[in-house]
């Protein structure tokens, strides 16, 4: 089972076991700005792995991160429930974090600055460090001050010796994409003040599992965190987790507050539970990812089936959510323009390009609305509640909304 020399992230072990393989894909966010572009895409192995020591479930595969962050084209600010997870985010960060009223807060992979504009109504002095370079540019002109780099134990350094340390340090989504997971967290302790708190989010392992979120993986998704991967990731660098909740953004996240060992706050009943979860449900040992495969295979066999016996009924499918996950089921399943016409998108930064890999076309929402649809693929089915209420105009004609994951089933 072990394949290609490889050291575990977190505990540096060469063993592991083949979860499941990918194949040759093209990076999730590479999407295309013509399909004469295709003649110059690149395909790179995709292969997701166990560490048999501890289990920590990775990809083989690491890309140049200035190939895929530089210009990212994923903007926080876009979808409108985004706002009011942004609002309940900074309410519970502000009500655990023990400091000042007004605490200082640094965001690690800040984006455009959606979540830092919350703590920025709160009264906090605030600093990000982003790096996709336009997206930067972007926070910095609409006031969040943001450095345009990668974040690790340098930039951490520099912040350090201009800004000194900060109450709150946040690590949203980000753990997931670094390959340097202990650069990472060595640079969040650093800046972080003697009693502070920081805070780690990143999509839960357990719902991956659950919910068969094997579109999760992509090359920019290097990690896959459970609440253990965590803690045991942060009593290396003399942090523990005292709180976590498990918030519904991402597809059901994974969300720890982390000290300093030192500062001894007292864990709550909240971390043991988690734990005892994760343990429960089996994602801390090799049989249920020896399955994980299976179950994905299974998926596609069942989708592609179902997509094609629509074509041969002559009905027009699209699909909705051009984000990174529905590009990686897309390659993933082997879809193209005959079994999903289009994808649907809001991003203005996607609309007129093609999918990475399939070259679906990207389309406005305006499109889709306007056409005779009858299937819509929700490849973002952690926004279809969202998406459900939104399109009311075309449910209430009949069209159909199937939900992909964990088997293909309609809404
Ligand atoms: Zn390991």
């Amino acid at each position: 089972m072990t394949s290609r020399a490889h050291a575990c992230r977190i505990c540096q072990s060469p063993d592991h076991d083949l979860v499941l393989d990918y194949g040759e894909v093209v990076p999730a966010d590479a999407f295309l700005s013509s399909i004469d572009a295709a003649a110059h895409e690149q395909r790179y192995p995709l292969t997701l792995v166990l560490c048999q020591r501890c289990f920590h479930l990775q990809i083989l595969e690491v890309l140049d991160p200035a190939l895929l962050f530089v210009n990212y084209v994923w903007e926080t600010g876009i979808p409108a429930s985004i706002q009011r997870y942004c609002r309940e985010f900074a309410d519970a960060v502000l009500a655990r974090s023990g400091g000042p009223a007004s605490p200082s807060v640094f965001e690690i992979a800040s984006n455009d600055g959606t979540m830092l504009k919350e703590f920025r109504s709160r009264g906090c002095r605030l600093l990000g460090v982003d790096p996709a370079r336009n997206i930067a540019r972007k926070a910095n002109s609409a006031g969040i001050p943001t450095i345009p780099d990668f974040f690790g134990e340098r930039v951490a350094r520099d912040v350090l010796t201009e800004h000194g340390q900060w109450d709150v340090v946040i690590a949203r989504n980000v753990l997931a994409h670094v390959a340097d997971v202990h650069g990472l967290i060595a640079g969040l302790r650093l800046l972080l003040t003697p009693q502070g708190t920081a805070v780690i989010e990143v999509p839960h392992l357990l719902d991956l599992y659950r919910e068969l979120q094997y579109d999760q993986v992509f090359h920019e998704h290097i990690g896959y965190h459970s609440l253990d991967s965590i803690i045991r990731l942060c009593a290396m660098h003399d942090l523990v987790v005292f709180d976590v909740e498990h918030p519904w953004v991402h597809g059901g996240s994974v969300r720890a507050y982390v000290g300093h060992a030192a500062a001894d706050r007292r864990a709550l009943p909240t971390v043991a539970g988690m734990l005892a979860e994760e343990e429960t449900a089996g994602i801390l040992g090799r049989q249920a990812w020896q399955q994980f495969g299976d179950r994905a295979r299974t998926q596609k066999r069942l989708l592609r089936a179902e997509l094609s016996s629509l074509r041969e009924a002559g009905k027009m499918v699209v699909g909705y959510g051009a984000a990174a996950k529905g590009m990686s089921m897309i390659q993933f399943c082997e879809l193209d323009d005959q079994l999903v016409a289009y994808v649907a998108d809001k991003s203005t930064m996607k609309i007129g390009k093609f999918a990475p890999g399939a070259h679906i076309p990207i389309v406005s929402p305006d499109r889709m609305r306007a056409d005779p649809v009858d299937v819509v693929v929700v490849f973002a089915w952690n926004f279809a509640r969202e998406i459900l209420a939104q399109e009311k105009a075309m449910r209430d004609r009949g069209v159909r909304f199937l939900h992909p994951i964990p088997e293909p089933h309609y809404l």
